[in-house]
């Protein structure tokens, strides 16, 4: 059976009678779950909707919206989960460019949704509230507590995910049953998932961090969730003696150590903190190990190959090296390449390529886009740039492990020499007194691009940009000291605690 729910129902505990999710109201068993994902999926399956038609979901995070999911994936739909913060256009261009045969949104938002998903032809609109409220639970009441799951193929679609699509319109990744099922079998294996763990989940479920890398290692062990709707550090902290795995973006654990009562009782039963989807900085990978005892787990991977990279869990494996994303995961092959696609050398900054059973199969709908990122040979271009091995934050790194320096799109060329702007950052981060900075390339009549740095201080402090910029130079090549350094109270994010580096080129573009 190659359905992903059947690989993940095959680590269901034996017990259904056994809690798989918490939350500050109530238990949901595997029993529960069972019951629930099936009355969704006889559901979805009455509406009798041809093979690969879609189910776009914009909910708030809640157990029935991951039943929902669970009940796509039953149904053998394909389940398309669309950012909460998402508006009027933007939904409009997702249902259009995705032509989904069912829509389900929140309840709050009904009558703008419900308009636009009429205007796209959407032939079945429900909605679904965080308390258990809406119409699809209402429609789902009625149908019988058991489903057989559908078979599908390894190469059947299962998921599309929009990428935050910062320069241009949102790519839709697709990604098959196969994709998901062999990367949460090696995460499940490489992080030593166990049936008696206990995860924090924290993260929002509309992107592959919280709903395929948490959810399906958790699902896949038979493991219990512990189901919050967003990073909230008191019930952080309520919480966290109880379990033994957490997943966060790099703001979650600056937040938990920003809070004195978070300390070593406080992680007296964890066994692993996970950081990804943006870069975790040195000094907060440092700060935690300091004070919990724990040292942060960093893996790297993004939509459209779900994971790509992980620090060791097992020593056996190696040391966990802050400012690294550890090494590719065992099935994944990675390269680095220079412009001309040639392989280089162990430390030379170049592009990453990956090629793997998790890498995505195109961009739905954009048959031209998917060429231009893959290579005749098949490998995918992540659009990152990095280094294997070699030296990263300024000492040497060993072979094998992989360092990422930053999105191509934000390499900076200066009179025709590149910079990267994580380099720079690195330096300015070890100014007393920076809490954090982000380098970028604003146009320049001379140069091209001019580096130019946006610098966060820490509470209560006031910072010289001068003599920072004094600083700079006698460390680093002229070309690469910022042209100006601008003071900042923030650095702009998203939900995933990406900077918003085209956010920043807009404010900053005039020198
Ligand atoms: P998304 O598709 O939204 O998950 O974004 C994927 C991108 O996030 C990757 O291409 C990387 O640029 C970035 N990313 C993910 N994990 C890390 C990490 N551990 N360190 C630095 N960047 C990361």
């Amino acid at each position: 059976m190659s359905n992903l729910y059947a690989v993940l129902e095959s680590g269901f505990p034996v017990d259904r009678k056994t809690v798989a999710i918490e939350t500050p109201e109530r238990c949901y068993t595997w029993d529960d779950m069972d019951r629930a994902s099936a009355c969704l999926a006889n559901l979805l399956a009455s509406l009798a909707l041809p093979a690969g038609a879609r189910v776009a979901v914009q909910v708030e995070k809640s157990p029935e919206a991951l039943l929902l999911y669970l009940a796509t994936l039953r149904a053998g739909l394909v389940y398309l989960p669309l950012n909460t913060a998402y508006r009027e256009s933007e939904i409009g261009y997702f249902l259009g460019n995705a032509e989904p045969d069912v829509v389900v949104c929140a309840p709050e938002n009904a009558a703008w949704v419900g308009r636009i998903a009429r205007a796209a032809g959407v032939g079945h609109v429900y909605t679904l509230g965080d308390q258990r409220t809406g119409t699809l639970l209402d429609a789902a009441a009625s149908f019988p507590q058991t489903f057989c799951t559908v078979e599908r193929k390894l190469d059947d679609l299962a998921v599309i995910l929009y990428t935050s699509g910062t320069t241009g319109r949102s790519k839709g990744a697709m990604l098959t049953h196969g994709n998901m099922a062999s990367n949460a079998l090696t995460l499940g294996q490489y992080w030593g998932w166990r049936s008696d763990d206990v995860l924090l989940h924290m993260l929002p479920i509309f992107h592959i961090h919280g709903l395929f890398v948490a959810s399906h290692g958790a699902l896949l062990a038979g493991a219990r969730m512990i189901w919050l709707p967003r990073l909230d550090v008191n019930q952080a902290l309520h919480y966290l003696p109880r379990s033994t795995v957490m997943m966060g973006v790099p703001t979650y654990y600056v937040r938990l150590l920003a809070d004195a009562r978070f300390d070593r009782e406080a992680c007296r039963n964890m066994r692993l903190f996970i950081s990804g989807s943006a870069p975790l900085l040195m000094e907060t990978f440092n700060a935690f190990r300091e004070r919990s005892g724990h040292t942060i787990l960093e893996r790297y991977g993004m939509s459209e190959t779900v994971m790509l990279t992980s620090n060791p869990y097992h020593c056996a494996d190696g040391e966990r090296l802050g400012g690294t994303v550890g090494k590719p995961l065992p099935g994944v092959q990675l390269r680095v390449v220079d412009d001309a696609g040639h392989a280089l050398a162990a430390g030379d900054i170049g592009h990453i390529q990956v090629r793997g059973p998790n890498v995505f199969s195109g961009y739905w709908r954009m048959p031209e886009k998917t060429r231009e990122e893959f290579t005749a040979d098949g490998w995918f271009k992540t659009g990152d740039v990095g280094r294997y091995g070699g030296a990263s934050v300024g000492r040497q790194v060993p072979e094998g492990y992989v360092s990422i320096v930053g999105r191509s799109k934000d390499l900076i060329i200066s009179g025709g020499y590149n910079v990267y702007p994580k380099e720079i950052e690195g330096f300015i981060d070890d100014i007393p007194g920076v809490a954090e900075s982000a380098v970028i390339g604003v146009p320049h009549p001379d140069f091209g691009e001019a580096v130019v740095a946006v610098v966060v201080p820490k509470p209560h402090v006031s910072l010289d940009t001068q003599a920072m910029l004094a600083g700079l130079k006698q460390n680093i090549a002229n070309f690469k000291v910022p042209k100006r350094i601008h003071i900042a109270q923030e650095l702009p994010r998203n939900t995933m605690g990406k900077v918003q580096k085209n956010v920043l080129r807009e404010t900053y573009q005039t020198l």
